[in-house]
């Protein structure tokens, strides 16, 4: 890889990660941290680390005694320059894995540039260290090779983005993060008006309207590296600030959106992660399809473990557990995990205890035997190992295995709940599972989209809410049902998914004022609140808006997939914790009195 940064300056002639075989004999300088320091009785081996790389440089007092006694001063992480000669490793003494471990700088000069106090963890090696610990000195956690691996791999993806758009014609256009409330699902920050008494600001949950706004402004090609605030309950994979490539473009439809998503993705892997395989076309599915098959619309699609409802098996089911589910609107799914059949009893508790912690009853397992990979006919009441198999007929037994595409060997995996609950649960079990059976090829990205999402969900209180947002819209065919019936009411609405992440979101948008009002009505918005919140909205609707849509997708997410991390803070350069506190700032923090005082607050103790 080229040095990404130019090394010449007036401490330096070469960065740490450049000097090869063609140097020797060159003087130079090269300055650093002290990485690893070796006193090898009169000779002293300091390797000096930059962002670039290791060069090892040699301290002999018969060459320098000065150098060489400052050099028995240095400690790791200390700041230093050095000169000296290039020169060949003596045969048998170079490093592989090193780039520069051929050669050696053997030191003439030295200068201690700072000092450092012994770093609260290693820098210099790649070992476990308390993420507290590591977030607290994210300055020092910074300098260590994982984690400058990881930003160097978000700038380039971030730079890749913007020449890719650039070059299809999208301009980069700033939107502010002090506005107003607009509405993403999820909670405002709010941030106090000084000379407005009594007003707030809300940090966007997105920069949807303003990005709307633009299109009717005539930009027709927007994007946007941009930051994006919710104040959401936390979740180990969630930031409360985090970035977003904001995206709107006019005059399209879906497909024109999704076919942009695929070409800049795929070129994005194949230039800057080759090492990943990904399959083309991206997959479009349909959410009822996903929900039916994976219980879930982000689902992992390196693998199959695909589900089935098997409600209708068990309608007349004298199994007392499944009877009652299906008499109270519930549903019986599962899946076949192969060659599960002989799973122990403790495998097997494992895996009830998974779906009990997330919140199902129960797990109902059917074990086939028989010689694996054999076709299930012939199958007898005595080939199968299940609490259910006495409630049931051989017959239905060899349907439900049909139905899940099982064969002898295999364990049915079988969960009786509420929708939500059941497609929740055996998504999760799918997940178990697929990493259980080693399905999950870490080199393969398999990207989808889903589409044909309902417009609007009934929330626990019996009120419509929007799927996606309020400003999707719904198909031209479905309008008249927005007054009738808007459950049945499809949205122009995809989402954007990769190896069981969601990347994005995104829409066909409502361009017609009373389509937008109309929308806003069923959300349950009074005239007076659509007019507040959304009165600039509606006029511009109405001020000749060109059909537009756009999508989102999260950065610090795919940089997440794209380096291996298993954590969103692995790739966000100083991120909060779990529970939104930024343990170096300090933050969120008391303020005083006369700072409460300006913005006009007072607090109130509970
Ligand atoms: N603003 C939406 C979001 O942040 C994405 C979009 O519809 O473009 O989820």
């Amino acid at each position: 890889m080229p040095a990404i940064i130019e090394s010449v300056t007036v401490y330096r002639t070469h960065s740490c990660g450049e000097l090869r075989k063609e140097h020797v004999d060159q003087v130079v300088t090269i300055a650093g941290w002290v990485n690893r320091r070796r006193d090898h009785g009169g000779l002293i081996f300091i390797d000096l680390r930059d962002r670039e790389g290791i060069t090892q440089t040699v301290f002999n007092p018969e060459v320098s005694a000065g150098a060489h006694r400052t050099a028995s001063e240095l400690r790791n992480e200390f700041v230093m320059k050095v000169q000296g000669k290039v020169s060949l490793r003596p045969p048998g003494t170079e490093n592989k894995q090193l780039e520069t471990g051929e050669v050696e700088l053997i030191a003439d000069n030295i200068e201690i540039l700072n000092r450092a106090k012994t770093p609260p963890f290693y820098i210099n090696e790649d070992v476990e260290v308390d993420e507290a610990l590591r977030l607290k000195y994210r300055f020092l956690d910074l300098r260590r090779e994982r984690m400058q691996r990881n930003m160097i791999l978000r700038h380039r993806v971030v730079k890749f983005i913007r020449d890719f758009l650039d070059a299809k014609g999208f301009l980069e256009i700033e939107t502010p993060v002090l506005i107003k409330s607009t509405p993403e699902g999820a909670r405002d920050y709010l941030v106090p008006s000084r000379i407005h008494e009594g007003k707030f600001y809300a940090l966007p949950q997105s920069p949807q309207q303003l990005k709307q706004l633009l299109m009717v402004s005539g930009y027709e090609k927007y994007f946007q590296i941009a930051r994006c605030f919710r104040d959401e309950d936390p979740r180990a994979d969630r930031q409360p600030e985090f970035t977003q490539l904001d995206l709107e473009m006019s005059f399209v439809d879906e497909d024109d959106v999704l076919n942009l998503m695929e070409e800049l993705f795929t070129s994005l892997v194949e230039t800057i992660a080759p090492q990943f395989r990904i399959i083309r076309p991206f997959p479009r599915l349909s959410y009822t399809e996903v929900m039916a098959k994976y219980g879930s619309d982000k689902p992992d699609l390196r693998y199959g473990l695909e589900m089935s409802d098997l409600s209708d098996v068990f309608t007349d089911t004298e199994f007392a557990v499944f009877r009652s589910v299906l008499n109270t609107g519930g549903i019986v799914k599962g899946f076949a995990a192969p060659g599960c059949a002989q799973y122990s009893r403790a495998q097997l508790a494992e895996l009830t205890d998974l779906v009990r912690s997330r919140g199902a009853k129960g797990l109902v397992t059917m074990a086939l035997d028989g010689e694996p990979g054999d076709p299930v006919t012939g199958l007898t009441q005595d080939d199968v190992r299940s609490v259910a198999a006495k409630f049931m007929t051989v017959d239905q037994i060899v349907e439900i295995a049909n139905r899940l595409g099982a064969r002898r060997g295999d364990l049915l995996l079988i969960v009786a709940d509420m929708p939500k609950v059941a497609d929740a649960v055996l998504s999760g079990l799918r997940s178990e599972m697929g990493q259980r059976l080693g399905l999950v090829d870490p080199n393969l990205l398999v990207f989808a989209f889903i589409q044909d999402y309902p417009l609007f969900e009934l929330n626990d209180e019996g009120h419509w809410e929007p799927m996606h947002h309020p400003f999707t819209a719904p198909r031209a065919e479905d309008i008249g049902l927005l007054d009738t019936d808007p459950g049945k009411v499809w949205a122009r609405h995809y989402d954007f998914v990769c190896n069981g992440a969601e990347i994005s979101s995104g829409s066909i948008r409502i361009h017609n004022r009373d389509l937008q009002e109309k929308v806003f009505r069923i959300l349950g918005y009074s005239d007076a609140e659509i007019q507040e919140r959304f009165g600039h909205l509606l006029e511009a609707l109405e001020c000749g808006a060109p059909p537009h849509g756009g999508i989102a997708p999260g950065i610090d997410r795919f940089v997440m997939l794209l380096a291996g991390e298993e954590n969103i803070r692995e790739v966000i350069a100083f991120p909060k914790t779990q529970s939104d506190v930024d343990l170096m700032l300090d933050s969120p923090s008391p303020v005083s009195a006369d700072q409460l005082r300006e913005l006009h607050l007072k607090l109130i103790e509970d």
